[in-house]
């Protein structure tokens, strides 16, 4: 059975997935990773008569953002709760690097309009390239690498790893797709098989969001907490409701503008790709009824945290003397706290509870 790798560039995919999104007619499309490889490599072996093909891994190279306007906080921890995803449900290789963002919104909509400020993003192409590359000349690599690409960069690498005896297949997007790519003659002799568009797929691919019932956890929740939702939660992961949701987003931006200092934020430690620090710390002080808290580090400098920064715990749970772990978004500066990004409780553990089979 023919071994296959598959190499999606992750940002690319990512800002194309509108024109999928249009041509599906349905707002809410998104790709189902799970299904991803399986579907491409089923439909490049009934199209050439390959038989059956043996997916052995999947990569993803992708970004996000640091050193971003804090307001933006739900949105770039979005983008690491996919990457997530992707490692622990469906296994993929994902391979990730910062954007920086030098204190601005996200969203080039959210800048100002005459702001010239553009993001650069590095290494992503170079990542995807390195990995083909490595896998086509070592022994136990693929037969076929599978590039899910649009950018015209990437021919130098496909004509290499051909010349390594290796097959290379191309999926793009028609929208966005560098035309030697889809050339029937390909006189650049950059791929085995005619182009596979993820357009004529769009069916195969779209994720069929399940709808569950869960529960609002937020403290400022009005009405029945029981909702129905399609969004993934992760493990401990309290659940708020788009309502509560867009509350807490207000009430954090202005709270925070409020308590935190006004220096920049302090994400540029994972600019070289690095996991952002975690403190060891306790909460020295609690605003129940307003949801946010603050936590004192061993040096004794102070951070806001607002109920939307815990990762394993209802609001309730946390009481003033709990230790924490936590990440730290912001420094602070003067009298001004810093502020928090990820709190962890540690819970005590019970032991009879767990040990007890
Ligand atoms: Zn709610």
């Amino acid at each position: 059975m023919a071994k296959v790798m598959v190499f999606i560039d992750g940002t690319w995919l990512y800002s194309n997935l509108r024109h999928l999104a249009k041509e599906s007619n349905h707002p809410g499309f998104h790709i189902d990773y799970g299904a991803l490889p399986k579907s491409i490599t089923s439909e490049l072996s009934q199209r050439n008569g390959l038989g059956s093909l043996d997916v052995t891994r999947t990569f993803l190279f992708g970004s996000y953002p640091i050193n971003y306007d804090l307001v933006d906080e739900d949105r770039a921890r979005k983008r690491k709760d996919f990457f997530t995803m992707l490692r622990e449900d469906y296994h993929y290789e994902v391979e990730a690097f910062p954007i920086d963002y030098a204190d601005r919104r996200i969203l080039h909509d959210d800048r100002e309009a005459d702001d010239p400020f553009s993001p650069r993003e590095k290494c992503v192409d170079i990542a995807l390239a390195a990995s083909m590359l490595y896998y086509a000349a070592i022994p136990s690599g693929y037969d076929l690498a599978v590039a899910v690409v649009g950018d015209k960069d990437y021919f130098p690498l496909f004509q290499k790893v051909r010349q390594l005896g290796k097959q290379v297949a191309i999926v793009s997007i028609r929208q966005s797709c560098a035309k030697m790519y889809s050339d029937r003659q390909d006189p650049k002799k950059l791929k085995d098989f005619h182009i596979i568009w993820l357009n004529d797929m769009i069916e195969r691919i779209a994720w069929a969001p399940v709808e569950m019932e869960v529960e609002c956890r937020s403290p400022l929740h009005e009405g029945a907490r029981l909702t129905t939702t399609t969004m993934r939660l992760r493990n401990g992961q309290p659940y708020f409701c788009e309502v509560c949701r867009s509350k807490f987003a207000e009430q954090k931006e202005e709270q925070m503008r409020e308590y935190t200092s006004a220096g920049i934020n302090s994400l540029a430690k994972e600019e070289n790709g690095e996991e952002a620090a975690m403190y060891d710390g306790m909460v020295e002080a609690l605003i129940p009824d307003r949801g946010f808290g603050f936590i004192k580090r061993a040096d004794g400098a102070s951070f806001f945290f607002h109920l939307t920064h815990l990762t394993n715990a209802d609001w309730e749970a946390v009481g003033v003397g709990d230790s924490v772990k936590f990440t730290v978004t912001k420094n602070p500066v003067g009298a001004k706290a810093g502020a928090a990004g990820e709190v962890t409780l540690n819970q005590e553990t019970e032991g009879p509870e767990i040990s007890q089979l």
